[in-house]
C-alpha cells in the first residue's frame, strides 16, 4: 500500500494577490514562519522513518514555494527511497534551481497560472525552465469569464504534451453559459467533471484508507473536506487509523477530493500523476509533460 498525503502546515501567505483569495498577500511573522518549518521539518523526519511507499502533495494556504524551508523538503522527500512522490501547489513565482537538489523521477509541480499576478510570457519562461531541468508538472488557471481569452492563449503557447487543467468558479451558480462550458471543455476533457458537485455521501472514497490530510501538528483527517480527525501521524499506531470508509458529505466539489471518490474512476485515469493532476492518458498518448 503507499499512503498518499495531503499536507498543509500552518503557512498561511502569499506573494500574490488574487481578488478571490482570502490569502492574497497576507504576510506573517518571523516566529509564525519559523513554526511552519519546524511543523514541516517534523513531517519529512516522519515520512522519513516509514517502512511502506509515501507520496506527498503539498496543498499550502498561500504560497510555500517561495519559502526555502519547502524547497528543501521536496528535495529530501525526492531522495527517501520509500518515498514514490513529492509534489507541490504552487504560483510557480519561485526560482527553480533548488530543484536541482531533487530526485526529478519523484518530483512535480501542480503550477497555477493567475492572470493579472504575472504575465503570460513570464509564466510560460517558468514552465520552458521546467521543461529544460526535467522537471514533471501540470499547470492550471480558474476560469473565471475574465480570464477566458487568457486561457485560451495559455493553451495555444504551452507545449501540447503539457496539461492545462482548468477549475471551474462554483461559487456563482450558473456561472457559465453553455458555449463557455464548450470552449473550456475544448482546452480540458476533464472540466465538466470540475464543474460538478459530486453527490458523495455514503460512497466509497480512498481517503482516510490509503489517502490522509495532514496538518503541522500531525492531525490527521481523512481530506480536507470533512473536519472530524481520524488520528495524529506522531502516534505510534498511527496507522491502525486507516480504513475503508465511506463519504460522510453530501457533495465533493474540489479536484483534491472527488479525484479519490472511487465511483468517479479519477484515480485510475490519473495513475501514477494523481497527486500533480496529470492524466493518464495525456502520458500515454503525448509522452512525458516534462
Ligand atoms: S496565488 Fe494562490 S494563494 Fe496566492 S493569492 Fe493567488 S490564489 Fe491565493
Ligand atoms: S468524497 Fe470528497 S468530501 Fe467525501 S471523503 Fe472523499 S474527498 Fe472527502
Amino acid at each position: 500500500m503507499t499512503l498518499s498525503i495531503l499536507y498543509r502546515g500552518p503557512l498561511s501567505s502569499c506573494n500574490y494577490a488574487c481578488g478571490y483569495c482570502p490569502f492574497a498577500k497576507r504576510t506573517e511573522t518571523a516566529a509564525e514562519l519559523a513554526h511552519d518549518r519546524d511543523c514541516l521539518e517534523r513531517f519529512v523526519g516522519w515520512a522519513d522513518g516509514r517502512a511502506y511507499p509515501v507520496g506527498v502533495l503539498f496543498t499550502p494556504w498561500g504560497e510555500a514555494l517561495v519559502r526555502r524551508w519547502y524547497q528543501d523538503a521536496l528535495a529530501a522527500l525526492t531522495n527517501m527511497p520509500n518515498v514514490v512522490k513529492a509534489a507541490i501547489q504552487t504560483n510557480l513565482s519561485c526560482k527553480l534551481d533548488w530543484t536541482d537538489g531533487c530526485d526529478k523521477a519523484k518530483l512535480a509541480l501542480w503550477c497555477t497560472y493567475h492572470p493579472g499576478e504575472t504575465t503570460r510570457e513570464r509564466f510560460l519562461a517558468k514552465c520552458r525552465e521546467l521543461i529544460e531541468r526535467g522537471v514533471r508538472f501540470s499547470v492550471g488557471v480558474v476560469g473565471l469569464k475574465d480570464h477566458l481569452a487568457e486561457i485560451a492563449a495559455l493553451r495555444a503557447e504551452l507545449p501540447p504534451a503539457v496539461y492545462l487543467w482548468v477549475n471551474a468558479y462554483k461559487r456563482e451558480p450558473d456561472y457559465y453559459t453553455p458555449q463557455m462550458v464548450d470552449a473550456l471543455t475544448a482546452i480540458d476533457p476533464l472540466f465538466p467533471v470540475n464543474n460538478t458537485r459530486h453527490p458523495s455521501r455514503g460512497q466509497p472514497c480512498r481517503t482516510g484508507h490509503t489517502v490522509v490530510s495532514v496538518a503541522g501538528d500531525g492531525t490527521a483527517r481523512r481530506c480536507h473536506f470533512v473536519d472530524t480527525p481520524i488520528g495524529n501521524i506522531y502516534d505510534a499506531d498511527f496507522e491502525s487509523c486507516l480504513m475503508p470508509r465511506p463519504c460522510p458529505n453530501a457533495t465533493c466539489g474540489c479536484h483534491i477530493g472527488y479525484v479519490h471518490l472511487q465511483p468517479l474512476g479519477l484515480s485510475e485515469r490519473f495513475g501514477a500523476g494523481v497527486l500533480e493532476r496529470v492524466p493518464l492518458a495525456r502520458r500515454a498518448s503525448e509522452g512525458p509533460t516534462s
